[in-house]
């Protein structure tokens, strides 16, 4: 990366945490942000999860807050039959990248992968 980048905030990562963080940063402040995370895109390890991994809670309550993650949706067979739908991996990461897609197409956040 050359040049010069100007900015309000400079976030380190773009896991769950640091996803979650920007997300109400830019929803509350008129504020540039600038995004690097060492991995190709964002997710964090989720990226880097075995395929058949999926969170251990209800995908509605896991995220950032401007985004709901699945469709509050309940099981309908298994043994979590009745209970909330919990995202895969691959969920997971296709969740974040929409959001990231959202945060970099609003003007205040530019994402720099592969970069630390
Ligand atoms: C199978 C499984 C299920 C889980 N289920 C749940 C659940 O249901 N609910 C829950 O709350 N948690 C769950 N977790 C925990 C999970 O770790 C967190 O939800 C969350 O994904 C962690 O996000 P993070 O941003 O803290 O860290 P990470 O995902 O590790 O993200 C940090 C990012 O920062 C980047 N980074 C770090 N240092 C640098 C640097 N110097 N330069 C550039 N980039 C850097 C890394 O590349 C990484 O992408 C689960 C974990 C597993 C493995």
């Amino acid at each position: 990366m050359g040049g010069v980048m100007r900015a309000d905030y400079l976030v380190v990562g773009a896991g769950a945490a640091a996803m979650a963080f920007v997300d109400s940063l830019i929803d509350h402040a008129d504020v540039k942000v600038v995004m690097v995370d060492r991995r190709f895109a964002a997710g964090g390890h989720w990226l880097d999860a075995y395929p058949f991994v999926r969170l251990h809670q209800a995908s509605a309550f896991y995220g950032v807050t401007s985004t709901m993650l699945g469709g509050g949706r309940l099981q309908v067979t298994g043994p979590e039959n009745g209970l909330h739908e919990r995202a895969t991996a691959a969920e997971v990461t296709a969740y974040y990248q929409h959001v990231l897609d959202r945060m970099t197409t609003s003007g205040k956040v530019a994402f720099y992968p592969n970069c630390e």
